[in-house]
């Protein structure tokens, strides 16, 4: 079968690889579409970061070249001994998370906080940009009736959105900042929307992808570079807001997220970090306030799918561009270095 599989930083090949055989307790997916992520994008420009290498991932026993793609969706091909929540022909999506089942983690059912967490798509033992793959059982989740293959490859990146806005402490009526509007902060968004902020500010630097925001549900979006966006914001607020979310990634916006909170704000970090970023402690103790991090999601796909029936996260308008397998390198990876407009780029698997 076809697979895109990451060699290292810049080297993504999509070559002909053995098709994976099931086995007892897991289940065969032919693979429908897969969401290119902005962790894929990492791992392409500056990885690895999750790809296992030198040693092999300790869950998947693999290490690069691996197969990527962790955003898909697709239809049971064939199960294993033992399999009961799926059969073939159902449509599903897969929540691809590695995890070992019996670290302290695991075992108070945190298992997005495993000490050997790992990524189906990212840390070897295949991936969505193939024409089929192999996960475990409990990674498989059947898709309601009316939600497309297109919308299910939606489920994983909406599901990191409102796991954040979940665990942060965001009331109805409340108040909330984003930075960094690219696709996670723009279902950032709309979790908020379906949380029932009340005012949902965005900090952006494009153009579009401020645009993006407002049509998504953004109550008012701020240009850091036409205006002092913590100013903006503790006006906007009187004080400030009750929780801002990084999802930049870039070191000096930890600051301005702190300092947009007010006493006792929270401030809840998105992004995996490249580099050390500095605050100054005294603008958390002096005001009481919280910062947090969170790292994808648990327990949560079900609940995103229902909230896709009720049409957010939709598909429409998310999703700017739809490839072919082939073409991932130039038209996928390439595209979203080159281009900023990209929200969401699927990759349609080979027959
Ligand atoms: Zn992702
Ligand atoms: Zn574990």
């Amino acid at each position: 079968m076809k697979a895109a599989r990451w060699y290292k930083a810049k080297d993504i090949r999509v070559e002909d690889v053995p098709e994976p055989a099931v086995a007892p307790g897991r289940v065969k997916i032919k693979v429908a579409w897969t969401g290119i992520c902005g962790s894929d994008l990492h791992e392409y420009v500056a990885g690895p970061i999750f790809v296992p290498v030198g040693a092999p991932h300790p869950l998947s026993h693999e290490q690069a070249p691996i197969i990527m793609g962790h955003e898909f969706s697709g239809t049971v091909t064939e199960i294993g001994a033992g399999v009961t929540r799926v059969a073939p022909g159902d449509r599903v999506v897969v929540e691809p998370i590695l995890a070992c089942g019996h670290c302290a983690a695991c075992r108070s059912g945190k298992y997005n906080l495993c000490d050997s967490l790992g990524f189906h798509g990212l840390s070897g033992g295949g991936g969505g940009f193939a024409t089929c793959t192999v996960v475990d059982e409990r990674m498989v989740h059947r898709m309601p009736e009316g939600l497309s293959f297109e919308q299910g490859a939606l489920v994983e990146p909406a599901a990191v959105a409102v796991h954040a806005v979940r665990l942060s402490s965001l009331k109805v009526g409340g108040t909330a900042a984003v930075f960094g509007a690219g696709p996670i902060g723009l279902l950032i968004v709309e979790a908020l929307r379906a949380a029932g902020a009340a005012a949902i500010h965005v900090v952006e630097l494009s153009a579009q992808r401020r645009a993006k925001a407002a049509e998504l549900g953004a109550t008012s979006v701020i240009d850091p570079s036409q205006e002092d966006a913590v100013a903006r914001l503790r006006e906007l607020t009187g004080g400030g807001v009750d929780v801002a979310y990084e999802v930049t990634g870039v070191p000096a916006v930890l600051r301005q997220c702190i300092d947009s909170t007010h006493f006792e704000g929270e401030t809840v970090i998105v992004s995996i970090w490249e580099k050390d970023a500095s605050f100054q402690p005294n603008t958390v103790v002096l005001k009481e306030r919280v910062v947090k991090g969170i790292i994808a999601y648990r327990d949560i796909f079900p609940a995103v799918m229902q909230l896709m029936t009720r049409g957010y996260f939709s598909a429409d308008r998310l999703v700017t561009k739809r490839i072919r397998l082939d073409d991932i390198v130039e038209e996928g990876f390439e595209a979203l270095v080159r281009e900023k407009q990209h929200i969401k780029i699927l990759v349609e698997s080979p027959a």
